[in-house]
């Protein structure tokens, strides 16, 4: 008893421990929103007429580049074996019985490379699509239902940290080297500014309005108190 306590203590813990940004990550992720250079030169109102990966140089980069990118196939193979190693020691006891870093890389045919089937499910695997076939595989080899949903949650969490942490964060750095040379990042600050001052005008208004309300409930509150007071008091007279 003691022990599945401290468990779900220690998962709320995690929980409520993980940062906003690692949250909206995996929210841009699904929603295949990650301000890649393809998405930038769409949305952003500054030239980016270079879409190209700053690493290859050859392909644009598109969300699904970050996962195909041929100078990262090294590392992601590295990723991809850290990721395994680590959902097996924190699967649950009973699950782990029945799984092995072999046996799940096979269901999850993560040992294939540079196949056209191997990049494609790098790429839903990314937005969260895990394949009907993979739930089969797991049910085959005895995992049960609610099991296999808890190894596979753990599986994309641990493998969309590690996207985060080694490929779209050295990413980042790259590319806002290339946008500060390329002068791209004064033009984009500048445009974060204008809306930033649109917004804090906006806030500052909704600030004072609520200040406002508070005050007036205060008063209202106050006013009832001292009813109550004087309720009390003839009472008490009485
Ligand atoms: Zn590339």
């Amino acid at each position: 008893m003691f022990w599945s306590l401290l468990k779900i203590c220690r998962k709320l813990e995690v929980y409520s421990t993980r940062t906003d940004q690692a949250w909206m990550f995996r929210v841009k992720c699904i929603n295949r929103l990650l301000p890649t250079l393809e998405r930038k030169k769409l949305y952003a109102r500054t030239h980016y007429s270079e879409i190209k990966c700053r690493k290859c140089k050859i392909e644009t980069e598109t969300m699904e580049h970050l996962t195909e990118c041929s100078l990262d196939q090294v590392k992601w193979k590295s990723i991809e074996k850290d990721v395994l190693e680590k959902v097996i020691r924190e699967m649950k006891e009973s699950t782990q019985e029945k799984m092995s870093t072999g046996l799940l890389n096979g269901i999850l045919k993560w040992e294939e490379e540079n196949t056209s089937q191997s990049r494609a499910r790098r790429k839903r695997f990314m937005r969260g699509i895990i394949t009907q076939e993979i739930r089969e595989n797991l049910r085959a080899e005895g995992i049960l239902r609610k099991e296999a949903t808890e190894l596979l949650a753990i599986l994309w969490n641990k493998w969309i940290d590690a996207f985060y942490e080694e490929i779209w964060k050295p990413r980042c750095q790259t590319t806002s080297e290339w946008e500060k040379k390329e002068g791209l990042e004064k033009k984009e600050k500048s445009r974060r500014k204008k809306y930033k001052r649109k917004t804090t005008q906006k806030q500052k208004q909704e600030g004072k309005d609520n200040q406002e309300q508070r005050k007036r409930i205060l008063e209202e509150r106050k006013g009832e108190e001292e009813k109550l007071r004087e309720i009390g008091l003839e009472e008490v007279v009485k």
